[in-house]
């Protein structure tokens, strides 16, 4: 297997010498290849992912795979002409009359190594930013999502030739050998622990990678928050693709006092959003048995530490859904409090002051997100200046992902690099910077003997 992948990844690096000018005319072609292939293979790419996750809904397969990448294609064919100009700088006086320019340049091979969560968007959105700025791509998709993988890959196969984009399938012994490869970017969405091997393996070729990883996104509730909206908002950035979503909000800080109204609250909006319970068409399954017993297991360790349960009632006529569950209070050293739960589990913690709960994630890895709920600006304004995280949506969660205009990105344990948009332009380009000397200049002055050269006064 690893000859067979050094042999793609040789293929397209010769591919890459030989034209190592990619015009604007051949990315935009690339990509509008792209976009039909994703338009024409989308029944198939719907189908496939609700059967990998036993049922998810196709709205949300829809929005937030497929139309996602559409809108990342569109936002760069239209910016992709202003990103690629080369630009001047400013001269100190000393150089002048050179000029000084920087020019962005396709870096070469960038390998992208996917997750399951939105199998279509995490493989394809980082796929059209390489390949705006010019570059060549191999794919390994997840192994979770088997289905999903091949269409993507058939999906690949009718858009680009082989040295343009490559796929390759299979699990975690391909995707070691594949992050082995001497790619020049690696580009790796998953989890903060595969992260940190993806890390390893690329350090041994200086290969450059983004990470973007995972952890406890927590949302706090300050005293000024609006509980209705909060509760509904939270909700549904925990209920969309039921909690299997990096940005999910991953625990609630509330006021002490509005714990109960608080879980009211997020318990009303997920009635609301599912009155049939978890069989609701509009609620998607979990991705399989392991990550379903995962779920269960934490809960039932929660509630036998003592925390309360509440479940969104109703059958789960689908096997592998999970109802909505709401865990007050749970002790700190259970798994559900120490892992990113990545489920439809949303544990509450109680908080007294506004700093104990500031203390709270800073006394944490960064996380991803952040998502302060707050009418006053002040205490907005205090978690912005105070807590270090990968973005943060105040009164909502979840929705800055879809700014193309924001970079995407985490910051320590849940990531390094960004992209998105012109972000994700840079990071697949290489921004030399460029000096034409002038044929008169004083740079004379600066050859030895040194003799005349006065001493600092
Ligand atoms: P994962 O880390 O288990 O797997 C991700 C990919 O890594 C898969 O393609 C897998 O085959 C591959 N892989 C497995 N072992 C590997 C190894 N030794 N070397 C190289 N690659 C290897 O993650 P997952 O379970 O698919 O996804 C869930 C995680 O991803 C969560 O932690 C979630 O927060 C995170 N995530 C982050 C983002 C983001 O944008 N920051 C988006 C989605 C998911």
């Amino acid at each position: 297997m690893t000859q067979a992948l050094k042999d793609i990844l040789a293929h397209q690096q010769a591919a890459q010498r030989l034209s190592p000018v990619v015009e604007l005319e051949t990315r935009l072609d690339r990509l509008e290849r792209l976009t039909n292939a994703l338009l024409a293979s989308e029944p198939r790419l719907i189908a496939a992912i609700s059967e990998d996750f036993s049922y998810r809904p196709d709205i949300e397969s829809r929005v937030y795979d497929v139309d996602l990448v559409l809108g990342e294609i569109r936002h760069a064919k239209r910016h992709l002409k202003r990103w690629m100009k080369i630009r001047r700088a400013p001269v100190p006086l000393i150089y002048k009359p050179a000029r000084a320019e920087t020019h962005p340049q396709p870096l070469g091979v960038v390998g992208i190594i996917s997750p399951w969560n939105f199998p279509v968007q995490l493989a394809l959105a980082p796929m059209v930013a390489a390949l705006a700025a010019g570059n060549r791509v191999i794919l390994k998709p997840s192994e979770l999502t088997p289905r999903t993988s091949e269409e993507l890959a058939s999906l690949i196969e009718d858009a680009f030739t082989e040295e343009e984009v490559a796929t390759v399938l299979g699990g975690p012994e391909v995707a070691a050998a594949f992050s082995a490869l001497p790619f020049d970017h690696l580009f790796f969405t998953g989890s903060t622990g595969v992260g940190r091997k993806v890390a390893e393996a690329a350090a041994k070729n200086l290969t450059p990678v983004t990470l973007e990883l995972g952890g406890k996104s927590p949302a706090v509730v300050m005293p000024s928050a609006d509980l209705d909206r909060a509760g509904r908002r939270i909700a549904w950035g925990k209920a969309m693709n039921a909690g299997q979503v990096c940005v999910a909000p991953d625990y609630v800080l509330v006021p002490r006092k509005k714990m109960l109204p608080m879980s009211d609250a997020i318990m009303g909006a997920f009635m609301h959003f599912f009155p049939d319970g978890p069989e609701s068409a509009d609620y998607a399954a979990v991705v399989s048995d392991r990550h379903l017993a995962r779920l269960n297991a934490m809960v039932k360790e929660a509630e036998e530490r003592g925390a309360k349960i509440f479940r969104l009632e109703g059958e789960a006529g689908n096997t592998r859904k999970f109802a909505p569950t709401l865990v007050l209070d749970p002790p700190q050293d259970i798994a559900l409090m120490q892992e990113e739960i990545f489920g439809p589990v949303l544990p509450l913690i109680p908080y007294d002051d506004p700093k104990e709960a500031l203390e709270f994630v800073a006394g944490r890895d960064h996380p991803l997100a952040l998502y302060v709920f707050a009418e006053e600006r002040a205490e907005q304004d205090l978690w912005l200046a105070r807590s270090l995280s990968g973005g943060v949506t105040v009164n909502d969660t979840a929705i800055h992902v879809g700014f193309g205009s924001l970079p995407f990105g985490g910051v320590g344990a849940s990531g390094q690099g960004r992209y998105h948009g012109r972000y994700g332009f840079e990071t697949f380009s290489h921004l030399k910077p460029v000096v034409r000397q002038a044929k008169w200049n004083g740079m004379a002055l600066a050859e030895p003997p040194f003799k005349g050269w006065r001493k600092r006064a």
